[in-house]
């Protein structure tokens, strides 16, 4: 059985397998790619509008219960990585 899980931005449903984790550390989200780093973790889909809807509406903060400030350019850097190969 897998895991089931819900995209922060539009929230579907989705096998972890289709979906990126995030979690917070130092202060800035970074994206745990092979899902292995402790803590909060927070699922989003790998594509422009779901990263990007994350991003403005801060639903990593809201899922992940931390301030409003942490740093999201790791988010930014994802975002123009999947605009630059889409
Ligand atoms: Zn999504």
């Amino acid at each position: 059985m897998e895991a089931i899980r819900t995209c922060v931005a539009c929230r579907a449903r989705e096998k972890r397998a289709g979906l990126r984790r995030v979690v917070v550390v130092n202060n800035e989200y970074v994206f745990d790619d092979k899902a292995s780093m402790p803590g909060r973790g927070a699922w989003v889909h790998d594509s422009v509008e779901c990263v990007q809807k994350a991003i403005s509406r801060n639903t990593f903060a809201r899922a992940l219960r931390v301030a409003a400030s942490v740093a999201t350019h790791n988010l930014e850097n994802r975002l123009k990585l999947i605009m630059d190969n889409s």
